[in-house]
């Protein structure tokens, strides 16, 4: 009897090397628990009908891939050839990708099979997956929650054993919160090591595929297989330019006084002394560092993001993808497809990145928010110099809220407060899960590495990584 709750890829590798279950037995039970699970839950919106097919594939073919046979969810932004993808929004809804994305042929190379695409807020915008044009996606451990977002179906989906693991994407922490929110692991490379093309864009130079895990060893695994090299993303860092000094980590850098000092939930503060005193026992120097530049992200990350993505999402115009709604000129065309496909947060940031890119305003928001940015960088690279080995943060503010707990945009944006400078910089994080608070609502940690520490701080996590089934069912 398998239980999905807690099986890992490498304890799965090792049944179906054993030849005790076969990639198609295995597929076939993730897909009896999304049968029960994902009416209520919406971790996925598109069930493959394939899957079973190309596990039987993956059985007969005898691969030795690292992860041959094993079932896996794909975030609704990322392209598999001839499926659906939209990225949650009303504006894609029957596009179907014409390519693989470079994530998609070295899992398929490694021997993985997916079941199917998973929820996500519109375009990534979001910390709660509330936005998302097929309805929010609840939390498995209480389903009047959200799971965080914007891979909140993602991580729901890992949580709830619906798959052993997930791809999700992480431009401003949307693959950490959402695994903090729902108790699993949530990683988010270097910027430039893991390729971009076939990863819808939100915001170019922050956006990454991220790992939603039940443990850092699985990410670890998942992250090697999809860090290849890819000559047709301009972005994407040659090997032999990726340092791999593997540095231990002694000393992490902490937000002591920072973190007593905001308005955060009391559980949260409470997990983060108990991380630091455990990091203490274990016998980690701690070091008090300058906590200006987590001050400073939120206002630059809400700058640069929506300026990206409204240069990114212009592309959607009734003409070449998608939705498009008939009117008697073009340009009513392009009015009306984009007014009725996007949602409001997409709509609030559009206006917004325009408003900021315009003649007259571009020096005072862009050219500024982007000279901040060079500052933030260069903070991290300093810390890491001659600081510290490794920084470590609560992951979110607070534990999963209700679902339509929060209506303001801003209060929302707040979520967002400890994973923004980690995209504005390119380094490495890993949200492990920790503890939980009262109502048994888990709480996560988030280990900041810097650049190309990728597998340095997953291996630090696994020693830090609490597996408490937090699933209430
Ligand atoms: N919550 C952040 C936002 O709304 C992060 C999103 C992301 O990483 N895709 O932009």
């Amino acid at each position: 009897m398998i239980d999905t709750d807690s099986l890992t890829i490498t304890e799965a590798r090792k049944l179906l090397g054993a030849g005790t279950i076969t990639s198609s037995e295995l597929t076939q039970v993730y897909l009896e628990e999304i049968e029960r699970e994902n009416g209520e839950l919406n971790a996925f919106i598109e069930i493959y009908e394939d899957a079973l097919d190309s596990a039987a594939i993956a059985d007969k073919s005898n691969g030795s891939g690292v992860l041959h046979g094993i079932p896996m969810g794909i975030k609704d932004n990322i392209l598999i050839e001839g499926k659906h993808a939209s990225s949650g929004s009303k504006i894609l809804k029957d596009y179907v990708a014409s390519y693989d994305a470079h994530v998609i042929t070295e899992l398929k190379k490694a021997g993985a099979l997916f079941i199917g695409r998973t929820n996500m807020d519109e375009f990534g915008m979001g910390s709660s997956t509330e936005s998302s044009h097929y309805g929010p996606t609840k939390n498995p451990v209480d389903p009047t929650r959200v799971p965080g977002g914007s891979s909140g179906g993602s991580a729901a989906a890992v949580a709830s054993g619906m798959v052993p693991v997930a791809l999700g994407s992480d431009t401003g922490g949307s693959s950490r919160q959402p695994a903090s929110f729902c108790g699993i692991v949530g990683f988010k490379p270097t910027y430039g090591t893991v390729s971009r093309r076939g990863l819808m864009a939100l915001a170019s130079s922050l956006d990454q595929v991220g790992v939603l895990a039940k443990t850092c060893n699985d990410a670890n695994l998942v992250y090697t297989v999809i860090s290849t090299e890819d000559q047709f993303d301009a972005t994407n860092i040659p090997m032999s330019e990726r340092a791999t000094t593997k540095k231990e980590i002694k000393k992490v850098g902490v937000l002591r006084n920072f973190v007593a000092s905001q308005n955060i939930d009391a559980s949260v503060k409470d997990a983060y002394e108990k991380f630091l005193n455990e990091l203490e026992a274990a016998g980690h120097e701690l070091v008090e560092i300058d906590t200006q530049l987590f001050v400073d992200a939120i206002s630059v990350y809400y700058i640069i993001l929506p300026c990206e993505a409204s240069s990114n999402l212009a592309r959607y115009d009734g003409v070449r993808f998608g939705l498009r709604e008939d009117y008697v000129d073009l340009l009513e065309q392009y009015v009306y497809t984009r007014a009725s496909g996007f949602g409001d947060e997409v709509v609030r940031r559009i206006l917004l990145g325009t408003f900021s890119l315009s003649a007259g305003y571009k020096d005072a928001y862009y050219g500024k928010a982007n000279a901040k940015r060079q500052e933030i960088t260069a903070t991290f690279r300093k810390l890491f110099a001659e600081q510290v080995d490794a920084i470590v943060t609560p992951t979110a503010p607070t534990p999963a809220f209700k679902i339509g707990g929060i209506s303001s945009a801003l209060e929302m944006y707040m979520q967002d407060l400890f994973t923004l400078p980690i995209n504005i910089a390119g380094v490495p994080c890993v949200s492990i899960p920790y503890t939980h608070d009262e109502a048994g609502l888990p709480i996560g940690m988030q280990i900041i590495g810097d650049y190309f520490s990728d597998h340095t701080i997953l291996d630090f996590g696994t020693k830090f990584e609490k597996l408490t089934p937090f699933k209430q069912s």
